[in-house]
């Protein structure tokens, strides 16, 4: 029997190996009955190839009109090229708050049972990427500038967003990660508007502050005292990445882009160019996000059958992808996952 198709969500298959990731995806998600409808739609550089536009119209729109996508990584060009196609995204849509969590699914690791999530601001900071160049004598680009910006209003609704994320998750810690010391005014707000929130919460959730570059210290030497953390844009950006590294890399990192209206899940990491096409790439991180949008829309159940079934089948080294220290493919990993499904 089918199971019924009753919620409509975009579907961006992307670049590298991101048509790949997304096969798998869906092949899973079918198999447990997932109830998308998807709308396929391209972004990045598979957009810029079939209509010269990295983020069409048409993908802006069924966006809007789901509210719900599922985006696989996007090559961006580096220095010039047009604009990260995620950073547009994440504007066009309000998507203020990424949620990172970060769980041990490699038992018997370094780092054994992590369970954080890393909730970073999505909009500001220095990813407002206010660049210029200062001529200095000859050289036109003789000094490189580059400024941010935080607001009262977006701090407050980041730190709000930890906290209730918290309180319905049952988590009991929320860590404010900031560099106050240095970026007096920038990163000083963030932690002015966290306090307040903070003291709303006072009694369910605890709260502390850590300065970012002991958080990165910390987070490798003792990870388990971090429950929820959440900090400003470009230190989220990094900690995430760090905090992917203690459970496998970035294989196995999932990223939701939260907003009022809209919601875009995707893995963290990038389109791996180095390994598109070759059936080399990890699955996981994407599936975990299509997990986290299950969550989203309240099919909990089928994410905790997707859940056991990457639990049951990454106990046996040899099933997992290369990544993970395996001998599968993309292909031979899922066709193991499927099996393992209860
Ligand atoms: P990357 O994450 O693509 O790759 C870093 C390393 O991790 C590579 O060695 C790659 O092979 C490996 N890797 C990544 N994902 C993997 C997976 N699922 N399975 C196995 N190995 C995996 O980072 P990069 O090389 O710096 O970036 C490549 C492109 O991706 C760039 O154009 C960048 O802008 C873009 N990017 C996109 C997103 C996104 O769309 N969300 C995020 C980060 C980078």
């Amino acid at each position: 029997m089918s199971a019924e198709k009753t919620i409509p969500a975009t579907l961006i298959p992307g670049d590298g190996i991101g048509p790949e990731i997304m096969d798998a995806v869906t092949e899973i998600l079918d198999a447990v009955g997932a109830p998308f409808a998807w709308d396929k739609q391209l972004a990045g550089m598979a957009a810029v190839e079939a209509t010269g536009n990295p983020l069409p119209p048409q993908t802006i729109d069924s966006i809007r009109h789901t509210g719900l996508a599922l985006k696989s990584p996007l090559t961006t060009p580096v220095g010039g090229g047009f604009k990260s196609i995620n950073v547009t995204l994440r504007q066009e849509f309000g998507l203020y708050a990424n949620l990172r969590p970060t769980r041990t699914f490699v038992p018997g690791g370094r780092f054994d049972k992590i369970d954080l999530v890393l909730v970073r601001e999505n909009l500001e900071g220095y990813y407002a990427a206010m660049e210029s160049y200062i001529p200095v004598g000859d050289d036109p680009h003789g000094i490189a500038t580059g400024a941010g910006y935080n607001s009262r209003a977006e701090c407050n609704r980041i730190v709000r967003f930890a906290f209730e994320y918290a309180v319905k998750h049952g988590r009991k810690k929320v860590t404010l990660v900031h560099k106050a010391n240095i970026l007096k005014l920038l990163t000083g707000l963030f932690l002015e508007e966290g306090r307040k929130v903070a003291k709303e919460y006072e009694g369910r959730v605890e709260c502390n502050e850590r300065i970012v570059d002991a958080c990165a210290m910390q987070l490798v030497i003792d990870p388990w005292q971090y429950d929820v953390i959440v900090t400003t844009n470009l230190f989220g950006d990094i900690l995430s990445d760090l905090t992917a590294g203690l459970v496998g890399g970035l294989g196995m990192a999932p990223g939701a882009n939260i907003g009022e209206k809209a919601a875009v899940f995707e893995a963290v990491h990038g389109s791996a160019p180095d390994i598109a096409g070759k059936n080399l790439a990890n699955p996981l991180a994407l599936l975990l996000a299509a997990n986290m949008m299950l969550e989203h829309v309240g099919r909990d159940d089928l994410s905790k059958r997707i859940e056991s079934g990457i639990r049951a089948v990454i106990t046996k080294r040899e099933l997992l992808t290369r990544d993970l220290g395996g001998n599968n493919g993309t292909r031979e990993f899922t066709a193991a996952l499927k099996q393992h499904l209860v």
